[in-house]
């Protein structure tokens, strides 16, 4: 694929394009992800973090330990995940792409986590916390 990948919030004051190939894409059934999102699970798509460019509205972000989420000021959608032991990676919210069809998870990350009724038989590896190494444990 040479296309570019673009996405951007629901009211569309935020807009971003990345020019490689997502490296990672994975669901995340961890809490903190609930409590940000607000659905029972969350999935991202991560870029490496040179390769994106953001244009529009400034996002709002909140600051949780090393982790920042970004999300729209004026319609409140999230928008991006980073945590600053990995720099190198910026995580998207799967919703926010343009084309979310062409990003299909590889695993489940915070299996442990979980909630009991969620169930998706999809055969992919599950990890039992963070899919990413970091230097020290914690929470995609
Ligand atoms: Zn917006
Ligand atoms: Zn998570």
């Amino acid at each position: 694929m040479n296309e570019k990948h673009s996405g951007g919030c629901r009211c569309g004051a935020i807009r971003f394009v990345a020019d490689d190939e997502p490296e990672h894409v994975s669901y995340c059934h961890c809490a903190d992800c609930r409590k940000a999102s607000g659905a029972p699970v969350s999935a991202f798509v991560g870029f490496a973090t040179q390769s994106v460019t953001f244009s529009g509205e400034k996002p709002a972000t909140f600051v949780n330990f090393t982790v920042t989420r970004s999300f729209c000021p004026v319609c409140g959608s999230p928008i991006s995940y980073f945590d600053r032991r990995i720099p190198a990676r910026v995580y998207f919210v799967l919703g926010a792409m343009d084309s979310p069809e062409n990003y299909r998870p590889t695993l489940h990350a915070y299996v442990a986590e979980k909630l009991p009724y969620v169930h998706m038989p999809d055969g992919l590896p599950t990890c039992e916390a963070s899919s990413v190494p970091r230097p020290v444990a914690d929470k995609v």
